[in-house]
């Protein structure tokens, strides 16, 4: 059972998806991804809060 999360599911125009073992590695991937392809958002604690919600189990 892997965590995996999906851009797309937050919202944005983006087909950017990924895997990781722990949340703290998917959470750590997601901040990467976003600093890169996303630089004008803002990391704030809700959106922390949004993007766990969408984390999904498969
Ligand atoms: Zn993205």
């Amino acid at each position: 059972m892997v965590k995996s999360i999906s851009c797309a599911d937050s919202g944005a125009d983006c087909s950017w998806s990924t895997t990781a073992e722990t949340e703290e590695e998917l959470m750590n991937k997601v901040e990467a991804h976003a600093k890169e392809k996303h630089p004008d958002l803002e990391i704030t604690p809700e959106l922390v809060q949004k993007i766990k919600s969408i984390i999904k189990e498969i």
